[in-house]
């Protein structure tokens, strides 16, 4: 049993302050992984509490196979929930933590023992925690735990699966695991699935879309590759990964730091200021004299498995990652390519740059 979740003008106020969500609209289909991702405070819980029914919006509409969902109480909305803090049931063991959902039905509504027991055990067996069940949740690690929390959650036969940070309190590799894990889970039990991370990794490959949310609003909804790729608001780049952020004028379309040409955009852009925002890895550095830019190494470092240099250019700083086995000098010269960077003017969406036409001296001088 799968539905579509549909959120219409969702807004929430909790009093002062401004409002933990405004008009907040999104469409889930049935069976779709979709992932919330947005930083602390970004209103990503109360959204997901709201289609659990957990806490009402001031506002707006939410509807699951296009039937009003606010009305119908939190027991009886097939919800089931996965929390950051696992919240297991200490004093129960592993089994009776995965059962509670259906003990707890009304009589008339609850399975036989034999039933539950089936049940319980298939559930372990999904998650892989088959030789599990009498344990209790101090004798698990924390992956053991949340694969728990999952077993219980989709117990009770949920329409929506809706997930907190569920790995937010482990360490990074398990993480990795679990995220795999959860993608393979999802695409055989195929639940409509909300999932809450601020992990950008976390997002992109876990979601069938992703959902980027900045101060109780959307700002942007795609597939990973688009909000990866094509950003439409600085905003969005800059919390998709590491960037530099270029403060430049922009005068015919070309991106001026200082006095330095340094892209230019591929469709029309307002002459003025504006943001340009390239990503490390999408920064090349050559020998002075091939093409690019003339740039100068400020600094450099080791960065994991490579090695990141800041280049300047103009009045611009960039970082750019390069092989740990390349050496480059403070000071010394270097030609720097921008092989994507994009542009974002004070209102309207981002645009792709390419590089600037020639410079001749004078050109853009202050
Ligand atoms: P996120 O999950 O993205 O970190 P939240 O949904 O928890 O964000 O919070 C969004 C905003 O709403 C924050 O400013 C938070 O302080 C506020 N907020 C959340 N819950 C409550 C509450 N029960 N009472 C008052 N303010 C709240
Ligand atoms: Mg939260």
């Amino acid at each position: 049993m799968t539905v579509a979740v549909t959120i219409d003008q969702v807004g929430k106020n909790f009093g002062s302050g401004a409002p933990a969500l405004s008009n907040v609209s999104l469409e889930v289909k049935p069976s779709e992984l979709v992932a919330l991702l947005g930083p602390s405070g970004s209103g990503k819980t109360t959204l997901l509490r709201i289609v659990a029914g957990l806490e009402q919006p001031s506002h707006g509409r939410v509807l699951f196979d296009g039937q009003d969902a606010l009305s119908v109480p939190v027991r009886r909305r097939g919800i089931g929930f996965v929390f950051q803090n696992y919240a297991l049931f200490r004093h129960m063991t592993v089994a009776e933590n995965v059962a509670f959902g259906l003990r707890s039905r009304p009589r008339a509504e609850r399975p036989s023992e034999a039933e539950i027991s089936k049940r319980v055990a298939d559930l372990l067996a999904l998650v892989q925690l088959e030789a599990f069940g009498g344990r209790f949740p101090a004798q698990l690690s924390g992956g053991q735990r949340q694969r728990v929390a999952l077993a219980r959650a989709l117990a009770i036969e949920p329409k929506v699966l809706l997930l907190d940070e569920p790995f937010g309190a482990l360490d990074a590799l398990v993480r990795k695991e679990l995220r795999k894990w959860l993608r393979e889970l999802h695409d055989r039990t195929g639940h409509t699935t909300l999932f809450v991370t601020h992990d950008q990794e976390e997002a992109l490959e876990l979601a069938d879309r992703v959902v980027v949310m900045g101060r109780g609003k959307i700002e942007q909804v795609g597939s990973p590759d688009d909000v990866y790729d094509r950003p439409e608001t600085a905003a969005v780049f800059g919390f998709m990964g590491e960037s530099s952020r270029i403060e430049v004028e922009v005068k015919d379309g070309v991106a001026i730091a200082g006095s330095t040409a340094i892209a230019a955009a591929t469709q029309p852009v307002p002459d003025g200021p504006a943001l340009l925002y390239v990503r490390p890895h999408d920064v090349s550095l050559g020998l002075p004299g091939t093409p690019g830019l003339r740039g100068a190494v400020r600094a450099f470092r080791r960065h994991g498995a490579i090695r990141r240099v800041e280049v300047e250019v103009g009045s611009a700083l960039f970082e750019a990652d390069i092989a740990p086995t390349v050496r480059v000098p403070v000071g010394e010269a270097v030609a720097v390519r921008l092989d994507r960077a994009r542009l974002f003017p004070p209102t309207g969406p981002g645009v792709d740059c390419r590089p600037p036409p020639p410079q001749q001296p004078g050109d853009y001088a202050i």
